[in-house]
Order: structure tokens, then C-alpha cells, then sequence
């Protein structure tokens, strides 16, 4: 089956995509240790940077496979779909026609019953006509000898013996007739049983074509059942691709948090040595913490709301942790508020994806086409943190962008004007 064959690629790809992703964590998690060296938190090095962008380029690369493999298995599992359909109608096409034939041959079987009892009733009367006609001749040879000499020596006249010889004349054109009768009914019981004859052989060739339909329809729901089973599997285990990215982000938000309180708490005690920061990655972080953010993007569509969704690919509603702004791929994501970047990296989910802290909110930047800052960099308000792309569990081009206040990810447009946004529905 080719969409098994498509399944076990997109898993080859995905295989080597979480091991590149634990990789990624296991720096991520190296990180707080680096809490413990005061001075050089979040400090990295360009070669560190260049050696990340290249494991991630190769990410891209794979990540790419693997959004063209299910893009095709969609695809496949569409027209599969689409199959199953115009099997269905013939599979009720052809049970429609059976159910008629059926019902022919039922008539077909009661019109032979009828033949075959007249078959019987003519024979019968065949016999009995052939009986009678015997007892007849056995009569008149049985009278022939008396019967004549009565006939002639009895008659009472000339006229008497002419009616006497009359009523012998019909006597004989009455067996005459009898016996006409008879080659009748003869005849016309063969007639009879060539036509049975030749409705039956209809009714053979009819039925021996009902026996190839329903082999040919055999064959059908046996290929109609294996399509819908391995349609039934891809929906499955896209199903469980769906809800590890799902756990996935939810464990990255718990990081977040995670590494926002971190960060912090280490900040707190340097405070009074905020300055503004540079975006070369290496400055002292200095956090707005101000609760007021730009737009991120260029376009202005909001193509997904915040909350519960109907989920674009499942057909069924889930939770959205965020907003989607459709469209404008390779465009620039813009920080949407100056602060830290906490999380650089690639997720099964996320794709390339973004968080920087602010001091008392975080936000979100998801399925962009590259990332164009480091762990650790200072950004300030408006600067490019990556750029639009399709990455991660996407389906086409837009940027996730989330919003966490306090820990908690709240409705990202609560913290914009109406007029800076369009609602695409
Ligand atoms: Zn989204």
C-alpha cells in the first residue's frame, strides 16, 4: 500500500527530527547550570551561534521532507477518500441490480412451476386420452362381430338400419376427433416444454451473469475495505502527531516559564544596571516589562483566533494556545517588545520558533523559515527575530504569535487596538 510506504518515510524523517530535537533540548537544558556563573548567563559565542544555524539549516532541510511527505499523504488520503465514495455508490449500484435479478429469477422460478405443472397436467391428459381411446377400440372390436349382425339383423326398417349405420359413422368420427385431440395436446405439451426449455436457458445465462457481478463486486469491497483501513491508520497516527505537538508545546510553555522566573530572579539584585542593549547577542539584558507590544508581522490577517478552534487539518475543534497572521511568507518577524530571547530553536510543533522574555510576559514566535537571533541576545522593540514561514505542524504560510502574562497565555489581541488587525472571517 503506498501510503503506508508514505508513512514509514514521514517517520524515517520525523525519527531523525526528534533526534535532532533532543539534541536541541539537551542544550536547552545545559542552560541552567550556566544560571549558577552570574556573569556569563546566557553568554554565547558567533562560532556557537554559526555551528547552531548550521544544525538547524539541516533541520530545515529534513523538516521540509517531512511537510512534503504529509502535504502528499493529505493529498492521497483525499482522493482515497474520493475513491471510497465513488466505490460506495457502485458497491450500492451493483446490490441494487442484484436485488433486481434476484427478484427476476424468483418470477422466472414461478413461471417454470407454472409450466411444469401444465407439463403434468397435459401428460396426464395425454394418458387418459390414450386410455380412452384404447377402451374405445377395444369396444368396437369387442361389438364389431355382435354389434354388426345386431345392427343389420335388428333393424326394424331400411330407415331404421340406414340410422343405425349413421349413429356407427359417428361413432367412428368421434374417435376420429378423440384421437385428433390428442396429437393436439401432444404437440402442444411440446410446445410448452421447449419454451421452458428456452426460458430457462435465459434464466441460466442471467444468472451466470449475476454470478460474475457479485464476484466482481467481491473484489471491489475487499479493495473498498483495505483503502478505508489505511485511511483509518494515516488519521491515526496523524492524530497522534498532532497530540505530541500538542504535549510538546505545552512542555515548551512550561519552559518558558520556567526559564522566565530564572531569569528574573538572577536579573533582580543587577537592576539598577540597565542600559540599553545592542543586538549583537552579548550585552547585559535590560526587560521593557512595559506590557505594551508592536504588531509582529506586516500583514495584518488574523486567518486563526486564540481558544478553541476548529483545527484545520483534524475537522474537529481543539485548543489554540495563540493567534495565526496569515500569509506574507519570508516577510520579517519583528520583536513585539524589547527583552530577552529565552528560547531559539526547532519544535515538531513550533518549527522555528521564538520566545523572548519581558520581564512580566513572554511572547511567541512560531513556524517562521529561519530564526535570526541566539539564546541569550537582547532585542529591542521592532527587531527581526526570523522571518514568516510554514514550519513545524503547519499548513501554510503564517505566524503563530503568543502572549503569556504572569505564566498564563492570554488572547493576544486583548493587547491591541482593533485597528491594528483584520479578522480574515
Ligand atoms: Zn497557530
Amino acid at each position: 500500500m503506498r501510503t503506508s510506504q508514505k508513512l514509514r518515510k514521514v517517520f524515517g524523517v520525523k525519527t531523525q527530527k526528534i533526534l535532532a530535537l533532543c539534541l536541541a533540548l539537551l542544550l536547552f537544558l545545559q542552560l541552567p547550570a550556566s544560571f549558577l556563573n552570574t556573569a556569563d548567563v546566557f553568554a554565547v559565542s558567533q562560532a556557537d551561534i554559526d555551528e547552531q544555524q548550521d544544525k538547524l539549516d539541516e533541520l530545515n532541510t529534513k523538516k521540509n521532507d517531512l511537510e512534503a511527505e504529509l502535504e502528499a499523504l493529505e493529498e492521497q488520503k483525499a482522493s482515497n477518500l474520493e475513491k471510497k465514495e465513488l466505490l460506495d455508490e457502485q458497491v450500492s449500484l451493483t446490490q441494487e441490480q442484484i436485488d433486481t435479478t434476484n427478484e427476476q429469477i424468483t418470477q422466472y422460478e414461478g413461471l417454470i412451476a407454472d409450466k411444469e405443472l401444465e407439463i403434468q397436467d397435459l401428460e396426464k391428459q395425454e394418458a387418459k386420452q390414450l386410455e380412452l381411446y384404447k377402451e374405445r377400440v377395444r369396444a368396437m372390436e369387442e361389438r364389431g362381430s355382435i354389434s354388426y349382425y345386431s345392427i343389420l339383423f335388428g333393424a326394424s326398417s331400411f330407415s331404421d338400419l340406414l340410422s343405425r349405420l349413421d349413429f356407427i359413422n359417428e361413432i367412428m368420427e368421434y374417435d376420429e376427433m378423440i384421437y385428433n385431440q390428442l396429437i393436439e395436446a401432444r404437440e402442444a405439451t411440446q410446445n410448452a416444454k421447449a419454451e421452458l426449455e428456452a426460458t430457462k436457458a435465459e434464466l441460466e445465462t442471467k444468472k451466470s451473469e449475476l454470478e460474475t457481478l457479485k464476484a466482481e463486486l467481491d473484489t471491489q469491497i475487499s479493495e473498498v475495505s483495505s483503502i478505508i483501513t489505511a485511511i483509518q491508520s494515516d488519521i491515526t497516527e496523524y492524530e497522534n502527531l498532532v497530540n505530541e505537538a500538542e504535549e510538546e508545546a505545552n512542555a515548551v510553555q512550561e519552559q518558558i516559564n520556567s526559564l522566565s522566573e530564572q531569569l528574573k530572579a538572577q536579573n533582580e539584585p543587577a537592576n539598577n544596571a540597565a542600559s540599553g542593549g545592542s543586538s549583537d547577542g552579548t550585552t547585559t539584558p535590560v526587560y521593557s516589562g512595559d506590557g505594551t507590544y508592536i504588531w509582529p508581522t506586516a500583514s495584518k490577517y488574523i486567518t486563526s483566533p486564540y481558544g478553541n478552534r476548529l483545527h484545520p487539518i483534524l475537522g474537529y475543534y481543539r485548543y489554540h494556545s495563540g493567534i495565526d497572521i496569515g500569509g506574507g511568507g519570508g516577510n520579517p518577524v519583528m520583536a513585539a517588545a524589547a527583552g530577552t530571547v529565552i528560547i531559539s530553536q526547532w519544535s515538531d510543533s513550533y518549527g522555528y520558533y521564538v520566545v523572548i522574555d519581558h520581564g512580566n510576559s513572554t511572547t511567541l514566535y512560531a513556524h517562521m523559515s529561519r530564526l535570526n537571533v541566539s539564546v541569550g541576545q537582547y532585542v529591542n522593540q521592532g527587531d527581526t527575530v526570523g522571518n514568516v514561514g510554514s514550519t513545524g505542524l503547519s499548513t501554510g504560510n503564517h505566524l503563530h504569535f503568543e502572549i503569556s502574562i504572569n505564566d498564563s497565555r492570554i488572547d493576544p489581541l486583548t493587547q491591541f487596538d482593533s485597528s491594528t488587525y483584520i479578522k480574515a472571517w
